[in-house]
């Protein structure tokens, strides 16, 4: 009989990698979506389109503890992975009222909610290497004191203690990964990888001009999501649960990123740039930057794609679907 899958998020980047890896593996697949984007599936669903036919999706919100309760009881999964999140890093917190009702509200609900439909049910909470924030000490690993220093970072601080805590009150199979910077073709715009990518597919076909970032010295550790989702499956076939830290454990400048895109494409990034103050936020004194030797030696898990694959392979897809974009009639491609 094949194993049961729940996945919060599936509808994002980790979510869309997963659900394929899942089903290659003979799962059977659900995940929770946002009533909106069934309704208008050839909009948000983009990244699940080749095998929204096999996926059991329910609509519900995150934040609502009946219809998280009933869709657990419904479906009774062996595996839970809880990647649904507000997502936006920001460092005012005036406004961020709402992102600790879904990230805390909504990991403490699926926790919940599975200790009472589902109490044999492995649970993956995504955690980010914003949790580390501003670190004393690079690289980072599972011993790492915790320095958020944004509404999201204190809101994964907070979901790892609660996961932490249920495993340890009430015995559940719950799992931490502790996630640094992962990218693909499939990354929204908002993030610099894809902003840069983008733009030097743009000027590559005359579409565009120039580039506008903001601290183009901030360094991070950037993996491939379709990696990145192997691990956090890897966490929950080990006998024991417990925590890891995933990252390839290589430092890049926003500097390389441009000199990797537009190189590929026999641009030179220093033509387009312009550095704007908007876009700037503060420095990290230390970088962060992960040691995951745990998850090495532990579940025998390293990156498969390197930093100028992975940068290629973004390219290829901006290139690509600026050229073709004429054939999604209707269709918003929502990067
Ligand atoms: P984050 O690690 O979740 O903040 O991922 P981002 O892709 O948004 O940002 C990665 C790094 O790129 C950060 O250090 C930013 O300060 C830096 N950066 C420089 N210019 C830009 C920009 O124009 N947009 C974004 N999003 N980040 C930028």
């Amino acid at each position: 009989m094949s194993r049961i899958a729940l996945i919060t998020g599936i509808s994002g980047q980790d979510g869309s990698y997963l659900a394929e890896m899942l089903l290659k593996k003979n799962y059977e697949v659900h995940g929770i979506v946002m009533r909106s984007e069934l309704e208008a599936p050839e909009g948000r669903l983009w990244r699940l389109s080749g095998i929204l036919d096999q996926l059991t999706l329910h609509p519900a919100s995150i934040e609502s503890y009946p219809s998280l309760l009933k869709i657990a009881q419904k479906v009774i999964p062996d595996e839970c992975y809880h990647l649904a999140a507000t997502s936006y890093v920001s460092y005012a917190f005036e406004d961020e009222f709402s992102i600790f009702n879904s990230n805390v509200n909504g990991t403490h609900y699926i926790l919940s909610v599975l200790k009472e439909a589902a109490p044999h049910c492995r649970f993956y909470f995504a955690g980010s290497s914003e949790m580390f924030g501003k670190a004393k000490v690079a690289p980072q690993d599972e011993e790492t004191p915790f320095h958020p220093r944004s509404a999201y970072g204190i809101t994964k601080v907070t979901g790892y203690h609660l996961t932490c805590n249920y495993r340890d009150n009430y015995n559940m199979f719950a799992c931490n990964g502790i996630l640094y910077n992962h990218e693909s073709p499939r990354r929204g715009n908002e993030f610099v990888t894809r902003k840069i990518t983008n733009s030097a597919a743009q000027i590559k076909l005359g579409l565009a001009k120039e580039l506008i970032l903001g601290n183009v010295d901030s360094e991070r550790d950037w993996g491939f999501a379709g990696d990145y989702v192997d691990a956090m499956w890897r966490m929950l076939q080990q006998d024991v649960p417990g925590d890891f830290v995933i990252a390839t454990g290589k430092l890049h400048s926003v500097r390389d990123l441009c000199e990797a895109a537009f190189g590929y494409l026999d641009l030179d990034y220093n033509d387009y740039l312009i550095v704007d103050e908007r876009f700037f936020r503060p420095k990290e004194e230390v970088p962060l930057v992960g040691d995951a030797s745990l998850a090495r030696k532990v579940l025998h898990w390293q990156p498969s794609v390197s930093f100028e694959q992975l940068i290629r392979m973004m390219v290829d897809e901006d290139m690509w679907f600026l050229q073709h974009k004429s054939r999604f009639a209707g269709e918003t491609k929502n990067i």
